[in-house]
């Protein structure tokens, strides 16, 4: 199933986003996490696509695992980075060939060895140019991108990012998912001014359940979202118990969800990285 399709139903959106593990263990772990999710009905899963195209082959088999063997529909991300149009169209023709209907349209980025992304010579500089060339190639895959509520890191300005997504979404993309966020704020301005703009594509919020303060840190680092002053406290103030900062996550992603759905998100996100307990959490009380 398309899922442009799930956003015309009745009711909230859930998905969950999971990364390719490097191992045959990290694998078995995973399957167990996807089980363990799966009572949950999620809507759909996403599985990322590494640094570099590393995980390429993973990626592609984990996709159509998940959605032939588990039942659960599923979609790729795909990225530019280090690939040519044949290896991307390449990478495409599989998908398509093993029944995937779904692609996240991605620039990806740098391997950490380099400071700013080199597009390939024969590659694309912008996720809005896959998603031209998916259209391009008139395949009937339902395509999504990536935004930033609080800006993406190398935009000099908010205005001037949104310039770009305006570009991305009239190339082809069908909804967005963004950034993680702590504050909803941050959502709710960003869908504002995206609406002004005339984007009219679901915009579905993505939301990481801090498990691990040093982590989330770190993370947010790269990607330039911020901690809210008052969760940045309690994360200090537990900083080495690790059940107590579960708590204060699915605690704040709770209610971070469960405002997101009043005022009107077409769903949530989860950014799980593997885990279960915390996605598993929240859900259970949102489905409550
Ligand atoms: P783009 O939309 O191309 O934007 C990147 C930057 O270029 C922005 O600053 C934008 O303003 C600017 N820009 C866009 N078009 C133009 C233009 N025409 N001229 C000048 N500047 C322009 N990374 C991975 O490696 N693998 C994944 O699986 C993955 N999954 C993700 C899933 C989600 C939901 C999100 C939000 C991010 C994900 N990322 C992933 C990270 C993402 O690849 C990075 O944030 C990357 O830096 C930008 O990718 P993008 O697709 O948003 O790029």
């Amino acid at each position: 199933m398309q899922i442009k399709e799930l956003f015309a139903r009745d009711g909230p959106i859930f998905s969950f986003e999971f990364f390719p593990p490097k191992t045959d263990r990290g694998l078995e772990a995973l399957y167990g996490t996807i089980e363990r999710l799966k009572p949950l009905h999620p809507d759909f899963v996403s599985v990322t696509y590494g640094a570099g195209g590393s995980t390429r082959q993973r990626t592609v088999e984990l996709v159509v695992h998940i959605k032939r063997e588990i039942g659960i529909e599923a979609m790729a991300h795909l990225t530019c980075v280090g690939a040519s149009r044949s290896e991307i169209a390449a990478v495409l023709d599989e998908l398509r060939a093993r029944g995937i209907e779904n692609v996240l349209a991605l620039r990806g980025d740098p391997p950490r060895d380099q400071p700013e992304f080199t597009p390939h010579p024969d590659g694309f500089a912008h996720a809005s140019e896959l998603a031209a060339f998916i259209r391009e190639r008139g395949d009937p895959f339902c395509v999504g991108g990536a935004c930033y509520p609080e800006g993406h890191i190398e935009a000099p300005d908010l205005e001037t990012d949104l310039d770009h997504l305006v570009a991305k979404v009239k190339a082809g993309v069908d909804f967005l998912i963004t950034q993680l966020f702590f504050d909803n704020r941050h959502y709710f301005d960003f869908v504002e001014r995206a609406r002004t703009r005339g984007i009219q594509v679901p915009i579905l919020p993505g939301i990481m359940p801090v498990t691990n303060a040093a982590q989330v840190e770190r993370f947010t680092k790269i990607c330039g979202a911020s901690i809210p002053p008052d969760l940045q406290e309690k994360l200090d103030a537990a900083r080495d118990r690790e059940e107590e900062v579960l708590r204060i996550g699915v605690e704040h992603a709770t209610r971070q969800c469960l405002d997101l759905l009043a005022r009107g998100a077409p769903g949530i996100h989860f950014y799980t990285l593997n885990q279960s307990p915390a996605t598993r959490a929240i859900l259970q009380r949102l489905r409550a």
